[in-house]
């Protein structure tokens, strides 16, 4: 099963991905952390794309959908992928026919995390993760049990995505609203749009797109 869970940034989609992973074997692939990875190693990717990327805006079709490409290629054929931030634009909903059809893929569900926009800020300036093991936190809805030590992983190291601030998320939300939901009516038309509320609670989120995968 391939599916793409669609909403701006902040509506829970990595959170979301990484419930599916866990319950259902399949593959988050995350055009987001497949970027900040390339940044952080410094690879041309990388250094085209950390100026575009701290400043809220779209780095390159071409670069994303080869990048997708290449995890697809690298994953066993019969494990479902979760696309996480892919497809943002038009362009790159028909790159991702064209690279699902030459893998012998097809799209099954496109799930689309209805958000309060306004919400939206404060859960994004707010989150943070564990450095180590990348559990997610947030300065008000949900700090470790021992102030500054992961429940997880016990690590006291956590870190910040240096794109969520105020500024920046402003720019990202624009950048869907011109760029990214204009490609729902192309996946409504295929009849495979499924909406979930995105702002009820987290376990009611994943029972809702469980719900949905298992019709
Ligand atoms: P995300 O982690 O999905 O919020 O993505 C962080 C940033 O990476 C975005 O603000 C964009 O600069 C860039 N990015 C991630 N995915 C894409 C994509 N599919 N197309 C263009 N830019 C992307």
């Amino acid at each position: 099963m391939n599916i793409i869970l669609l909403g701006p940034p902040g509506a829970g989609k990595g959170t979301q991905a990484l419930r599916l992973v866990e319950a259902h074997g399949m593959r988050q692939l995350s055009t987001g952390d497949m970027l900040r990875a390339a940044v952080k190693a410094g690879t041309p990717v990388g250094l085209q794309a950390k100026a575009v990327m701290a400043a809220g805006e779209l780095v390159s079709d071409a670069i994303v959908s080869a990048l997708i490409g290449e995890e697809l290629d690298a994953m066993a054929q019969d494990c479902g992928a979760i696309f996480d931030g892919y497809p943002r634009t038009a362009a790159q909903t028909e790159s991702l026919d064209g690279i699902l059809a030459a893998r012998g893929r097809s799209l099954d569900h496109v799930i689309e995390l209805a958000v309060d926009e306004d919400a939206l800020v404060e859960r994004i300036t707010g989150r943070y993760t564990c450095a180590e093991c990348g559990k997610g936190y947030h300065d008000h809805f949900e700090q470790p049990k021992v102030a500054g030590v992961c429940d997880k992983c016990g690590s006291t190291q956590f870190k910040r995505r240096p794109d969520d601030n105020e500024a920046t998320v402003r720019t990202r939300m624009a950048e869907y609203r011109a760029k990214t939901a204009p490609i729902l009516p192309i996946y409504d038309a295929r009849g495979i749009v499924a909406r979930v509320d995105g702002m009820a609670p987290m376990d009611a989120v994943t029972a809702a797109i469980t719900a949905v995968l298992v019709q």
